[in-house]
């Protein structure tokens, strides 16, 4: 084995630690068709600047041993914590999504090599396993509740938003403003023709 050498046997790096990442070694030395289940409960995951979970994450993750990997099929439930797009007043959102993906090894089980990707599973985004034969969802989670989430959300369906004069939300307080709120240079207008 030369350094440098694409092909050579990986060095590992340090196991994934996460409550989404299941050790799949087991499952890919298993015949095709076999399969197994997780269940994700409670699982709380920083979305930086992205978004902000006002609840853990719960669901189950169902994986099928194929010819050349593994198939997932995962549902997920959580709670966004975001903003009324029109009344801006802060507001939670249950939020459902799936993950129905390919998983490939990046290490080929019995010679320890790297597996690289074709340039058509690069291009398809399938999941790669990691040096430790780990199934880690939280990168392909984090996606899914991006595309998920909707880009205007309200916090109810017929939100008035905010008022143009004060400012404030339509649906509280009063807003039959007098007409010298508008705009004090008006106001002095108004004087000044009155005099
Ligand atoms: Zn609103
Ligand atoms: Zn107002």
């Amino acid at each position: 084995m030369t350094a440098g050498d694409p092909r050579a046997t990986r060095t590992p790096g340090p196991p994934a630690d996460s409550p989404l990442a299941w050790n799949v070694a087991g499952l890919l030395s298993d015949g095709v068709g076999a399969a197994r289940d997780y269940v994700v409960s409670g699982v709380d995951i920083d979305g930086g600047e992205d978004f902000t979970l006002a609840a853990p994450i719960d669901g189950r993750v169902h994986l099928n041993r194929t010819n050349r990997g593994l198939l997932v099929a995962a549902d997920f439930t959580t709670v966004l914590a975001t903003e009324c797009a029109r009344c801006l007043r802060e507001m939670t959102l249950p939020l459902a999504f799936e993950i129905h993906d390919e998983a490939l090894p990046a290490v080929d089980l019995k010679t320890g090599k790297a597996v690289a990707l074709s340039a058509a599973d690069e291009e398809t985004g399938v999941i790669q396993l990691t040096d430790h034969h780990e199934l880690d969802l939280e990168q392909p989670i984090r996606e899914a509740i991006l595309l998920t989430m909707p880009i205007a959300p309200l916090d109810r369906e017929d939100c008035p938003g905010l008022c143009v004069v004060c400012g404030l939300p339509l649906d509280e307080n009063s807003h039959d403003h007098p007409d010298d709120d508008v705009d004090p240079r008006l106001e002095a207008l108004r004087g000044f023709v009155a005099d």
